[in-house]
C-alpha cells in the first residue's frame, strides 16, 4: 500500500515538471513573438498609441488570431522605406526646379540662370534664337519651348 502511494505520488511530479516545463515554454515563446513585434511596430510607425495596441494585441489574443490582425493593421512600409521613397520624390523635384529654372552653358558646364545671355564663369553666349519661330531660349534646351522645334545647334 505504502508503495503504491509512493509511487503515485511520483507519477504525480513528474506530470507536474512537465506540465511547468510545457508552460516555460509556452512563456518564452510568447515573449520572443512579443519583442519581435515591439521591434516590427516600432520601425514601421512612431504612434505610441499603435505600438501599444499591437504589443497587447499579440499579448492577450491567442495564437492565429492575433497574427492575422497584427498583418491586417500593421503599415505596410518601414518609416525608414517610407522615407527613402520621400527622399527620392524630393530630389526629384528639385532635379526639375534645377533643369527648368537654370541654363547649362555648352562650353563649361555652368548653370546660370535661364534669364541670363552669358555664362558668368566663362562669358559664353547661353540663349539661342529658335530657327523657326525666332525665340530666344536656352542654347542646352533640346527643342524650342515656344513651338517646339528642335534645337540644331545641339
Ligand atoms: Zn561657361
Ligand atoms: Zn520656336
Amino acid at each position: 500500500m505504502e508503495t503504491l502511494i509512493n509511487l503515485l505520488w511520483i507519477e504525480t511530479i513528474k506530470w507536474n515538471t512537465i506540465t511547468i516545463t510545457a508552460i516555460w515554454i509556452v512563456i518564452f515563446l510568447r515573449l520572443i513573438i512579443i519583442i519581435r513585434t515591439a521591434r516590427d511596430i516600432s520601425a514601421r510607425t512612431e504612434n505610441h498609441f499603435f505600438q501599444i495596441i499591437s504589443i497587447l494585441l499579440v499579448t492577450i489574443i491567442p495564437f492565429p488570431i492575433w497574427l492575422l490582425i497584427y498583418i491586417a493593421i500593421r503599415p505596410i512600409w518601414t518609416i525608414i522605406r517610407t522615407n527613402w521613397d520621400l527622399n527620392i520624390n524630393a530630389s526629384w523635384i528639385l532635379e526639375n526646379s534645377i533643369i527648368q529654372n537654370n541654363a547649362r552653358c555648352q562650353k563649361c558646364w555652368t548653370l546660370n540662370p535661364k534669364e541670363y545671355k552669358n555664362c558668368i564663369k566663362c562669358g559664353e553666349k547661353i540663349k539661342t534664337n529658335c530657327k523657326e519661330c525666332n525665340s530666344e531660349y536656352p542654347k542646352d534646351y533640346f527643342y524650342c519651348p515656344f513651338c517646339g522645334a528642335p534645337n540644331i545647334e545641339r
